[in-house]
């Protein structure tokens, strides 16, 4: 069945523009001069990539083109000489209102897609913590959400992907059709060519709202076994106060989530309205000091008394608190901010994850943002970043000696049989990539045999070595 909001259904068309510009991804380092050619109808994704081959230099290491999203990832992944602007193909093709099965067009947000799909009764299968992310950029970095421990990460709600290749060529994989290709494409970061469109199952909700238990936690001993206490949740996910250390090391709030039933909210599939609050340039760095954030974190560690607090939420504030201000990013200042997010496998668990915390702790730098989560089994795609274990995300504002001090953390991450999350990365060395994504040479290889590695490249992959 169509949707049958028509201007839903409707490209727009116009020729793709060039021109020159400065890009830079959300963390708002490191940032490049690059050509961006804004798409507007599918059809220009193919001429662009064309039009690109045909006038490339000889050169080795060739130039790079790379399709970008909302450009939400942090460092330089959707960054190159060359950037297809997918975000204003935003049109939805089909919807199949009894499966709730729908295909839409790879730069339809997660934002646009609730939108329409919320008062329907239908919801996203996974959701990473915005929802200002296109389904292509979803699929790249192929997202996880709150609840990777029961449904995975979101190309597995994914059946089939429209890719373009560097030949110019469409063409539709899944996991039974070209299903190398689909391997690669999903977490693939862009680097195997431009999702065109996407068919995803969304999941039935019966109201907007979320059922939400927040555990205060005394350390992080105990933080992870409320987490094993309440694998059966569906959503669940820690903030930790990242300043704290002694016995309270790693004191969190796990924030642990249900939809709401009709029940609790009869007849409530309203969406948020847009938010109003806006950060309207980039802020002093000095605003965000240990001071400040050591503040913050006490606050927000006693916002609530009890040890045990429930209360019906919006999907938006639940889902995506950071949301409610626009252009927060700006708070980390003119030099911008890296957001450090690792996996290590369950067996690391506690002493893993106490080692590394303690080291940010001490150095002093943590950021109001540090989460924690569990995720379930990884999944077949040769780069996507989740395995079964833990993953925190710590956000640091970027000065001179910030990356010594990360490569001192990326030793333990290995030590420990983890990895970085390449959504997240702008500074990784190609040695801790290749040692700990173990499956780079067959989405290498596969990149070749459809001649991706000439024609799609990024910052992030040419620092790789890929
Ligand atoms: C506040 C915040 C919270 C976040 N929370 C989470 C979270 O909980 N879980 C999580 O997994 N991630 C999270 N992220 C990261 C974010 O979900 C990913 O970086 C996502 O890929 C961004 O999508 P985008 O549309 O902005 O893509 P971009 O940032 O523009 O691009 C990201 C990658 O996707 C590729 N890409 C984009 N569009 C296409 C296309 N049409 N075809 C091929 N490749 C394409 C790009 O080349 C690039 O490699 C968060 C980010 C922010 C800012």
């Amino acid at each position: 069945m169509s949707l049958s909001n028509e201007s839903l259904n409707k490209e727009p068309s116009s020729k793709p523009s060039a021109n020159t510009s400065r890009l830079n991804g959300w963390g708002n380092y490191p940032t490049i001069k690059s050509s961006p050619l804004t798409i507007r109808h599918t059809q220009d994704i193919s001429t662009a990539i064309k039009t690109f081959q045909q006038n490339k230099p000889k050169i080795l290491p060739p130039p790079s083109l790379i399709a970008s999203g909302l450009r939400r990832s942090y460092g330089d992944s959707a960054l190159a000489e060359q950037t297809l602007h997918t975000q204003t193909l935003n049109h939805f093709l089909t919807f199949d209102a009894t499966q709730g099965v729908v295909h839409c067009a790879a730069g339809v947000s997660l934002a646009e897609l609730l939108n329409v799909f919320v008062p329907k009764g239908w919801f996203l299968p996974v959701t990473p913590g915005t929802q200002f992310v296109t389904i292509g950029g979803a699929i790249a970095s192929d997202v996880h959400g709150k609840n990777h421990h029961l449904d995975g990460c979101f190309s597995q709600h994914i059946l089939n992907i429209t890719l373009c290749l560097a030949s110019g060529e469409s063409i539709i994989c899944s996991l039974t059709e070209h299903r190398e290709l689909f391997l690669a494409t999903c977490g693939g970061m862009g680097l195997t060519g431009v999702i065109v469109s996407a068919t995803l199952k969304l999941i039935p909700i019966e109201s907007a709202f979320i059922q939400e238990t927040t555990w205060k936690t005394e350390n992080l001993a105990e933080t992870l076994e409320q987490f094993e206490a309440h694998q059966n949740a569906t959503y669940s996910v820690a903030w930790i106060d990242c300043l704290t250390t002694g016995k309270h090391l790693g004191r969190s709030l796990l924030m642990l989530g249900e939809h709401a039933t009709e029940q609790t909210h009869a007849n409530n599939l309203k969406t948020a309205p847009p938010s109003k609050l806006n950060v309207p340039f980039n802020m002093p760095s000095a605003l965000l000091n240990a001071f400040t954030v050591k503040a913050f974190n006490t606050l927000y560690y006693h916002k609530t008394r009890q040890k045990e607090s429930q209360r019906a939420v919006h999907y938006a504030p639940y889902f995506y608190p950071l949301d409610s201000i626009q252009n927060w990013n700006r708070l980390y200042g003119k030099k911008g901010f890296t957001q450090y997010q690792f996996v290590l496998p369950k067996a690391a668990g506690l002493e893993g994850l106490t080692k590394i915390l303690t080291e940010i702790v001490n150095s002093k730098r943590g950021s109001f943002l540090a989460v924690l989560k569990v995720f379930g089994a990884e999944n077949a795609n040769y780069l996507s970043f989740p395995m079964e274990g833990y993953t925190l995300a710590i956000d640091f504002k970027i000065d001179p000696t910030l990356f010594a001090f990360l490569d001192k953390l990326d030793e333990m991450v290995l030590h420990y049989g983890g990895r970085l999350y390449l959504a997240k990365d702008a500074r990784m060395s190609e040695a801790m990539f290749k040692q700990s994504y173990p499956n780079w040479e067959t989405f290498q290889t596969i990149r070749q045999q459809y001649g991706a590695d000439q024609c799609f490249n990024s910052l992030q992959s040419q620092r790789l070595g890929l």
